[in-house]
């Protein structure tokens, strides 16, 4: 069997007065997503789903959130020291599925954005990263815009 799959998930907090970044794109709002790193939880999810596949430990062990070195760090570097550990344990990527769920700001028109640097964070092509944005249709705190959420699905590949 030359193939794994792999699942992740993650959720942060709605703030004001923090860059909200997601997928690696940064969106003009006047909140953010708390954390210790910029706190992109639609990529924290991707590096989940990819560590999860390899058997590997989770993005917390890598990057604790009580070290220095990641404050405030963009989650793309994370991405690819992710897709760098798979590389080197002889997996490679075949593809990503990712669902990120907000209630705001609308990320229907930056698809393609979030996409493109997920792209080359992790050498895959665009056309293998799948990304759906979603609202919760007011249901629970992600619904009332409290909290922004992601699942990521990933399959890797023995090189
Ligand atoms: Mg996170």
């Amino acid at each position: 069997m030359n193939l794994r799959i792999g699942h992740g998930y993650d959720i942060h907090r709605i703030v004001p007065g923090r860059p909200l970044v997601l997928g690696g794109v940064k969106f003009d709002t006047d909140y953010g997503l708390d954390g210790h790193s910029d706190a992109d939880a639609l990529t924290h999810a991707a590096c989940d789903a990819l560590l999860g596949a390899a058997g590997l430990p989770d993005i917390g062990h890598f990057f604790p959130n009580t070290d220095p070195a990641y404050k405030g760090i963009d989650s793309q570097a994370l991405l690819r020291r992710v897709t760098e550990e798979l590389r080197a344990r002889g997996w490679g990527i075949v593809n990503l599925d990712l669902t990120v769920i907000a209630e705001k700001p609308r990320l229907f028109i930056h698809i393609d954005a979030m996409k493109a640097a997920l792209a080359r964070s992790t050498g895959l092509p665009a056309a293998a990263i799948g990304l759906k944005a979603t609202t919760n249709e007011g249901v629970d705190d992600i619904g009332r815009g409290l909290a922004i959420a992601a699942h990521a699905v990933a399959l890797i590949e023995k090189t």
